[in-house]
């Protein structure tokens, strides 16, 4: 089994998928330029890391990297670990197998050539690999350790049935490689929209009971969202979708909420 050092090496798995907002899924089509300064976060997110001397792992679309380099050196230089977010934000599973495994590898390729450290950590856009052997097979083949991309519950656009809670090894003629999925109670709250909606005393329970039955709880974030009011921000500026209309009612400060996990988590050790 296959474990990033900055999963074991913390009481919590700090992720970030670090892409631009109108990278997302969601329906985000800009009228204009949204002025977004993801240096400034970067170099917020190191911070609120350092502050409880924790690092993260920074999932990195391809597409980014090229545009901010030196956000994602940075990252790394801090100790943050470098993965691969693939190349452009396309749902895996729209993607012919084979143009989708060529995008994967030039985005693995660009990471390295910025940081010339080797990128062994894979999470598709949108939780959307579809779980099936060949895509894990390809991933091996391609050098990766692990991935993090099976999410326990099913949505209209991405997830899985099964609950799998624990980390587990996929073996293909390639190699192994491990899988790391995020834990739910009941529902996944850990990160995206379900971090940036529900009630921070709720979130703060649900992470206990993951912590009390020894389940490693993984948060997962974006640059966009350590904006406070983020859809507030851009309202005039974005096309809505359905799923627009849901995230446009959360304006938490998802920043304030994971310094507020993690204070909470050190002190229950
Ligand atoms: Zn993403």
């Amino acid at each position: 089994m296959y474990l990033p050092s900055n999963y074991e090496n913390f009481p919590l798995w700090l992720t970030i998928d670090v892409e631009e907002l109108e990278d997302a899924n969601f329906g985000i089509t800009p009228k204009g330029p949204l002025d977004i300064d993801y240096a400034d976060i970067i170099d917020r997110w190191i911070e609120l890391c350092a502050k409880h001397d924790i690092r993260s792992t920074a999932f990195v679309l391809g597409s980014f990297a090229q545009k901010y380099p030196d956000a994602v050196r940075k990252l790394h230089a801090h100790g943050h670990e470098i993965a691969c977010h693939g190349l452009v934000h396309e749902l895996v599973y729209t993607l012919p197998f084979e143009l989708w495994k060529e995008q994967t590898r030039q985005a693995k390729a660009i990471l390295e050539d910025i940081t010339g450290a080797e990128v062994v950590g894979y999470r598709s856009p949108s939780w959307s690999l579809p779980f099936a052997k060949s895509y894990y097979e390809a991933l091996a083949k391609l050098g990766f350790r692990y991935s993090s991309s099976y999410f326990p519950f099913k949505t209209y656009m991405y997830g899985n049935t099964i609950d799998k809670k624990h980390p587990f090894d996929i073996y293909t003629d390639a190699g192994n490689i491990t899988e790391i999925p995020v834990p739910k109670v009941v529902l996944p709250f850990s990160g995206g929209f379900y971090l940036r909606v529900l009630p921070l005393w709720l979130t703060k329970r649900l992470v206990r009971a993951l912590t009390q039955k020894e389940i490693k709880p993984i948060i997962y974030t974006h640059p966009y969202e350590l904006l406070p009011n983020l859809f507030w921000r851009f309202r005039k500026n974005v096309q809505p979708d359905k799923a627009y209309i849901l995230s446009f009612f959360t304006t938490g400060d998802v920043r304030r909420r994971i310094d507020a996990i993690i204070s909470e988590l050190k002190e229950s050790r």
